[in-house]
């Protein structure tokens, strides 16, 4: 397949990740930040997933990549679009349930309010599956070694090193809420893990 298939599809992707974020970060940077969380390890696991995130617009705009090309085949191209839309989906979503409790890193902001409802009453962190997923999916779309899998790899190293701390801040801040909350839901897939 020609891969300027996936260009579009990375790029159209990319652009619909920014537009669903970029009104609720202008929002939150207008709210109060009550306890934060964000250490040097926090600081770095940023920084590589943003950089995660623009290496594949890299290898869309430039040849620099191309060294670690491989051709584009049907199957996983297809999977990955339905990977795609629906982390898009999941990813819009979580972002209009949890409103103004969300923030970039560990925080707690003025008037933090836990949320259970929505898409929420089935798992804890809808929002991080949803960038599983997209990720999942620009690692099948994109045919290149280093850009298609960046995000997954960068995303996935802050899930598993952010998960543990977050559920500790919100146990810290909504104690029996979040204890009956956790007895209730399981964190990424329902019903499961
Ligand atoms: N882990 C969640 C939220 C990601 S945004 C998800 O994947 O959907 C990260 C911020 O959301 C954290 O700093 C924390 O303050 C806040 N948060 C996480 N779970 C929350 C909940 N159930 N209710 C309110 N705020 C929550």
């Amino acid at each position: 397949m020609n891969p300027w298939f996936a260009k579009a599809i990375i790029l159209l992707s990319s652009i619909v990740m920014v537009i669903i974020r970029a009104p609720h970060g202008q929002r939150s940077r207008g709210i109060k930040v009550v306890k934060s969380r964000r250490g040097p390890l926090e600081i770095v696991l940023l920084a590589l997933a943003w950089l995660a995130f623009f290496l594949p617009l890299v290898w869309v705009a430039t040849a620099e990549l191309a060294f670690a090309d491989y051709p584009l085949l049907p199957m996983p191209f297809v999977a990955g679009i339905l990977c795609l839309a629906l982390g898009l989906w999941l990813f819009d979503r979580s972002h209009a349930d949890l409103g103004a409790n969300w923030s970039i890193t560990l925080e707690v902001r003025e008037g933090h309010q836990l949320v259970s409802q929505g898409i929420y009453r089935h798992v804890r962190h809808p929002m991080y599956l949803a960038l599983l997923l997209y990720s999942a999916g620009q690692a099948l779309v994109l045919p290149n070694w280093v850009a298609g899998p960046s995000y997954l790899v960068a995303f996935g190293l802050l899930f598993v090193l952010r998960v543990g701390p977050e559920e500790r801040l919100m146990l810290e801040e909504f104690g029996k809420d979040y204890e009956a909350y956790m007895a209730r839901t399981k964190r990424l897939v329902p019903g499961l893990w």
